[in-house]
């Protein structure tokens, strides 16, 4: 923002969006400054609560599911990965002692534990190391289609940190997949600790382009992503998509006001996370993330440590997260 301030006014500012009037033609900025910047219509900004649909009963099934988060766990997978030292995909390096190589073999071996079929899918070798994606998959019954969780698990780079920005989003997808590993679901459930985030999205896009390539793609009909999940005060979670997904991104709402205590508020339009590639493939897909005008102050920082964190506020996240999950296939507890 700073670096474009010289050649432009802002002109809204609100949660994660920052609209700004050039001063002269996008074709006429540096191309390092224009890369990040993207045309919006006024038409596609709001910031603010999810719409109140009429109230509904809650469902006892999905009590019963939500009941099941355990913020022990979900704290105990966010450390295992926050303590791996540096997981900055830009570190991968010729040390398979690389934090990022530990990540994610550790998260790669924590969903083979719970017994769902794992593929490192690898798009960027480097000399001794490779740039993966963690994929868990368990198919649904025939025919159905296919929810996809997402959360990125590489960071910045500082050591033994980016415990909010993300350990904690890759921390909800396991315990997300621990809870529903006890469930059949009738659409097949894909989990995703996607890497490279920080280094342009590198993992999501690889992920879109490979599923498109195999034509898995086409039986994704929802996506939930999970950046940031950890760091709150005030209750709010931040629900973020594009305009043409606004109506599910309500819906959403209405299961947080349902299954949780967390206050729903709606971002558009969607920037910066691995939500991104899935709406662009014209996939419904939200991201959940904390309140953005009241985000961790150690965004992006060596302190963003895992004793800033609040695990009551993420469990919530999480528990919503399955909530919609539940709203969009038929689960059937198995049995033990
Ligand atoms: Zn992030």
């Amino acid at each position: 923002m700073e670096e474009i301030s010289p050649f432009s006014t802002t002109v809204y500012s609100a949660g994660r969006t920052r609209l700004v009037k050039l001063s002269l033609p996008l074709a006429e900025l540096p191309r390092e400054l224009a890369k990040n910047l993207r045309p919006v219509s006024p038409g596609e900004v709001y910031n603010g609560p999810a719409a109140k649909g009429e109230q509904k009963a809650a469902d006892p099934d999905v009590l019963a599911l939500t009941a099941k988060v355990d913020g022990r766990r979900l704290m105990g997978y966010a450390e295992t990965i926050t303590l791996t030292g540096k997981r900055s995909a830009a570190q991968l390096d010729l040390s398979a002692a690389s934090g990022n190589r530990q990540a994610m073999d550790h998260i790669a071996g924590a969903f083979a534990g719970m017994g769902y079929a794992v593929e490192r899918q690898c798009y960027k070798d480097r000399k001794a190391d490779k740039e993966c994606n963690i994929v868990a998959r368990r198919a649904g019954q025939p025919g159905g289609k296919a929810i996809l969780i997402i959360g990125h698990m590489d960071s910045v780079g500082y050591e033994n940190a980016g415990a909010d920005d993300n350990a904690s989003g890759s921390a909800g997808v396991l315990e997300m997949a621990k809870v529903l590993s006890g469930y059949r679901s009738d659409h097949d459930l894909i989990f995703i600790a996607a890497n490279g985030e920080e280094n342009g999205l590198t993992g999501s896009y690889a992920c879109v382009k490979k599923m498109k390539a195999s034509g898995e793609l086409a039986r994704v009909a929802w996506v939930i992503n999970m950046d940031m999940i950890a760091w709150n005060r005030d209750g709010v979670i931040e629900i973020e998509t594009n305009k043409e997904f606004s109506a599910l991104a309500d819906w959403v709402g209405e299961q947080a006001r349902l299954y949780t205590r967390l206050q729903p508020h709606i971002a558009m339009p969607a920037w910066g996370s691995d939500h991104v590639p899935f709406l662009e493939a014209g996939i419904p897909t939200y991201l959940s993330i904390e309140h953005w005008d009241d985000h961790t102050p150690c965004y992006h920082q060596a302190c963003d440590k895992l004793e800033t964190l609040s695990w009551d506020y993420a469990s919530d996240i999480v528990r919503l997260n399955l909530a919609v999950v539940a709203g969009k296939t038929r689960l059937t507890p198995l049995k033990l």
